[in-house]
């Protein structure tokens, strides 16, 4: 059991200093107050899910945004034609969950439209993947993140609260074979409940190129059946896949790599990432701002900073000013650790 430092991997707060990108031409650099280059928009598409995870959202008494505070595709796309000249160059849709809004294609279609707009990422439970990945993809969609919290049927029913018959080598092979990789797959560990699956989630990337990232449990959302002890620092998730063979730290996928810290098992075509909101954080390094289903702009996904955007979209204010406001007041961490928080909206509120 060995884990190889490469030369080329960077851990989370060094990647603010690694060498940047030119923008491309017609297109500003934005940099927050504290320097931070920001190039990514999380677009949340709606508040709303046809799961129920057992660390996100309640069973019952969720209060869901109404229908007309929640923007349009066009009122969407206006704002990413907006801001694109500004820098955003990368964009990730998400919710709540994105693929029950309908005609999610034709929003992909529009984006994919803007000029400046490099990558379009979706987040995604999955559920809905073999029956739509063909047509994001053709919609010009480029890769996807899936969440899968555990691969036994019995246990998927009882995380997510639902069940829709999700499988998730299913899902993610939809997804792969429409041409959507690099292929990543999101896991919330959580102990007692299905840390047992470290092991059988990693050697997924032994048998497929895709990429299986643990993530700390967070604090936020419903957590009335969660407590602190069920967080599994990643450290001891990395410890664990260490024991599965030789383990290298690598640069991870080409696209995307966000937070996430790498390893490849020797021998699979996959890796497997860590992501450590609690344990590491990666504040230091964070480029991207969020918008809310209902035109807020979170510069960080914790805390309570918003500006409002579907204001000034819908009176015809230029958003300009709004975003570079917006941008000055970016927190330089997070303060999930130090418990400040209290009262934190859950990710599917906030395109998480
Ligand atoms: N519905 C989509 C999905 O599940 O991928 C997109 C939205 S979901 C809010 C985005 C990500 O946030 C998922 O990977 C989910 O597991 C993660 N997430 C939500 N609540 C979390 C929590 N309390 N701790 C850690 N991750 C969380
Ligand atoms: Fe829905 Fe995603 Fe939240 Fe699960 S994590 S309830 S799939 S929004």
């Amino acid at each position: 059991m060995t884990i190889i430092e490469s030369g080329t991997a960077a851990a989370p707060d060094a990647r603010a200093s690694a060498p940047e990108p030119v923008a491309p031409q017609g297109q500003e650099t934005l940099r927050d107050q504290y320097g931070r280059r920001i190039e990514y928009l999380r677009i949340s598409v709606t508040d709303r899910c046809n799961f129920r995870c057992v660390y996100c959202m309640p069973l019952e008494g969720m209060a869901w945004l109404p229908k007309a505070d929640i923007l349009s595709y066009e009122e969407i796309t206006e704002v990413v034609r907006q801001l694109a000249p500004l820098g955003l160059r990368r964009l990730r849709i998400t919710g709540g969950e994105p693929t029950i809004r309908p005609e999610l294609a034709r929003l992909v279609a529009m984006l994919r439209a803007v000029p400046g707009v490099e990558d379009i990422a979706l987040s995604t439970n999955g559920v809905r993947l073999p029956a739509l990945a063909e047509l994001l993809r053709a919609a010009g969609l480029d890769r996807v993140n899936m969440s899968a919290d555990s691969l036994r049927p019995d246990r998927i029913v009882w995380t997510a609260r639902r069940d829709l018959n999700f499988d998730p080598i299913r899902s993610a092979q939809a997804a792969e074979n429409a041409g959507l990789g690099p292929i990543k797959i999101n896991v919330v560990v959580m102990r007692g409940i299905n840390d047992d699956e470290i092991e059988d989630f990693a050697r997924l990337t032994l048998a497929h190129p895709w990429h299986v990232r643990f993530i700390e449990l967070m604090p936020v959302g419903d957590m009335r059946a969660l407590t602190w002890d069920h967080v599994v620092p990643t450290d001891e998730v990395v410890a664990r896949i260490a024991a599965l063979g030789d383990v290298t730290e690598t640069a991870g996928p080409a696209r995307g790599n966000g937070p996430a810290v790498y390893y490849r098992i020797a021998g699979g075509p996959g890796s497997v990432g860590v992501i450590s909101p609690l344990t590491h954080t990666y504040c230091a390094s964070c480029n991207r701002v969020r918008l809310t289903a209902d035109g807020r702009l979170r510069t960080c996904l914790f805390g309570d900073h918003e500006v409002d955007l579907r204001t000034p979209l819908r009176t015809g204010v230029p958003l300009g000013p709004s975003f570079r406001a917006a941008l000055a007041a970016k927190p330089l961490e997070h303060e999930l650790l130090q418990m400040r928080v209290g009262g934190l909206r859950a990710l599917s509120q906030v395109g998480g």
